[in-house]
C-alpha cells in the first residue's frame, strides 16, 4: 500500500476533495516571473479552475450513480470512481467529456465577462485574462486524442462505445502520433512542461499498442487449474489492459466449465469491455436472443466460431431468410442449418438449403434430407425423385429410409419399395 502524500481534506457537494500539498508546486512556479500578488493570483486561479474541471467530471460520476473522490496533485488532479465501478464506455465517455466541458464554460463565461465589462482594477483584469487562458487553452490541450488525457481517454471510450469492441491499438497510435507532433512543438518553443505532455503521450501510446490484447479464441487453451492461475494473475496486475484481457480469459473459462454465473462475476469485475463474443454467449446463457443477434448480426462482428450461434438466434427469431442468407455466405453452415430449419419446422427453407448444398458438394445424403423436407410439403411425388437422386448419387445411409418417419408418407409406394429392395 502505498503511503498519501500530505495534504488536507474537505467536502464539496458531497463529494469529499483532498488536496496534497504538492500541488501547490504549481503556483509557486509561478514566482518565477511574477510578483507574490499576481502568483497569488495566479494560484487560486489554477485552484478553482482544476476543482471545476474535475467536479465536471465528479458531476456526471454522481448522475450515473458512482460516488466520486477527488485529488488535486502536483500535476493537476483527477476524479476517481469507486474501487467497484464498472462504467460503460457510454458512461466513461460522457463523464471524461464532462471534465473539460466545465472548464470550457467557466473559460468561455471568464472571456466574456473580460469583452463584455471594463475594469480599472488591474488585479481584476489579470484574473480575468488568467482565467481564460487557464480554461479555455487548458481544455483545449486536455481534449487532444492522447493518452492519458481527458481527449485520449474520450477516443478510447468513444470508439469502445461505438463499436462495442476495444481498439487498443488506434488509441496507441493517435497518442504516439500526437505525443511525437507535440514533443517537435515543444523544442521549438522551449517549453518544458509542453514537452513533458508530449513525451507522457508517446510513453502511454506505446504501453497500450504492446500492451494491445490478441483476438481471443473462442475456447481458450486452458485447463481447469487455471482459473487459479487467472485470478492470481488478476490480483498480481494494476495494468489495465492486461486485467481486461485476463478477465476475458477468466470468463471464457467458466463458461465452458458450465458456471455461467462466475462468467457473468469475472465479467462484471473486469476492466473495459468483453470481447463481443464473450457478451453473445453470455447472452445465450441468458436466453436473451434478441441480444445475440443484436451483438452478431453487425457486418465483421461474428468470428467463424460465433456464427453457429448467430444461426440458431435467427432461427428462433424465425427469421429464415436471413438464416439461408448466412449459411450461403459460409457454407461451412448450410448442412447445420437445413438441420435446424428443418427442426424448427421451416421446411421449405431447409429444402432450399438443402438442394444448394447437393448442387454444390454432389453428395446423395442432401437428396434425401430434401426427400424429407418435400414430404412434410406434401410434395410427394418430388420425394420420391429425390430418394432416386440420393441412391443414383450413392448415398450410402438410404436403409434408413425404411424406418425414418419423416418418410412415412411415401415409404409404401412401390418406386421407393423398389429403391429400397424390399419389393417382391
Ligand atoms: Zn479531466
Amino acid at each position: 500500500m502505498n503511503e498519501r502524500a500530505p495534504g488536507f481534506e474537505f467536502s464539496l457537494f458531497g463529494i469529499p476533495v483532498r488536496v496534497e500539498l504538492w500541488f501547490f508546486i504549481l503556483p509557486l512556479l509561478a514566482l518565477q516571473n511574477r510578483d507574490v500578488r499576481g502568483a497569488l493570483i495566479w494560484g487560486v486561479l489554477v485552484f478553482v479552475s482544476i476543482l471545476v474541471h474535475e467536479f465536471g467530471h465528479a458531476l456526471a460520476m454522481k448522475a450515473n450513480h458512482f460516488a466520486p473522490s477527488i485529488t488535486l496533485h502536483a500535476l493537476g488532479g483527477f476524479t476517481r470512481y469507486p474501487d467497484t465501478a464498472r462504467p460503460t464506455p457510454k458512461q466513461s465517455f460522457f463523464i471524461t467529456l464532462a471534465g473539460p466541458g466545465a472548464g470550457l464554460t467557466l473559460g468561455l463565461i471568464a472571456l466574456a465577462i473580460e469583452r463584455f465589462t471594463t475594469t480599472t482594477n488591474p488585479d481584476i483584469a489579470l484574473a480575468l485574462s488568467d482565467a481564460v487562458w487557464i480554461n479555455v487553452g487548458w481544455s483545449i490541450v486536455n481534449l487532444l486524442p492522447i493518452l492519458p488525457w481527458d481527449g485520449g481517454l474520450i477516443l478510447d471510450a468513444g470508439t469502445q462505445w461505438a463499436t462495442g469492441r476495444r481498439h487498443d491499438r488506434v488509441v496507441a497510435l493517435s497518442s504516439m502520433i500526437g505525443g511525437a507532433l507535440i514533443v517537435a512543438f515543444a523544442f521549438s518553443q522551449r517549453s518544458m512542461l509542453l514537452g513533458y505532455f508530449g513525451a507522457m503521450g508517446l510513453f502511454q501510446g506505446y504501453n497500450r499498442w504492446n500492451a494491445a490484447p490478441q483476438p481471443m479464441p473462442a475456447m481458450p487453451l486452458r485447463t481447469d487449474d487455471e482459473e487459479k492461475q487467472l485470478q492470481l494473475e488478476l490480483m498480481a496486475t494494476s495494468d489495465v489492459v492486461k486485467r481486461a484481457r485476463l478477465g476475458e480469459q477468466l470468463a471464457w473459462v467458466r463458461l465452458r466449465k458450465g458456471d455461467f454465473a462466475g462468467a457473468r462475476r469475472a465479467v462484471s469485475a473486469m476492466e473495459g469491455v468483453p470481447s463481443v463474443s464473450l457478451q453473445a454467449r453470455l447472452a445465450a446463457t441468458d436466453n436473451d436472443v434478441d441480444k445475440v443477434i443484436r451483438l452478431l448480426e453487425p457486418a465483421g462482428a461474428a468470428t467463424e466460431t460465433d456464427r453457429p450461434l448467430l444461426l440458431s438466434a435467427l432461427i428462433v427469431k424465425e427469421r429464415y431468410d436471413d438464416a439461408i442468407a448466412l449459411a450461403r455466405k459460409h457454407v461451412d453452415l448450410a448442412a447445420s442449418a437445413s438441420t435446424k430449419l428443418f427442426e424448427a419446422g421451416a421446411y421449405a427453407q431447409s429444402l432450399e438449403l438443402c438442394t444448394s448444398e447437393r448442387l454444390r458438394t454432389g453428395q446423395g445424403v442432401h437428396a434425401y434430407n430434401e426427400a424429407c423436407c418435400l414430404c412434410h410439403l406434401g410434395r410427394l411425388e418430388d420425394a420420391v425423385t429425390a430418394l432416386q437422386k440420393a441412391k443414383t448419387l450413392g448415398f450410402a445411409g438410404l436403409a434408413q429410409a425404411k424406418t425414418d418417419e419423416d418418410l412415412a408418407p411415401v415409404r409404401n409406394r412401390p418406386e421407393v419399395q423398389a429403391l429400397l429392395g424390399l419389393a417382391n
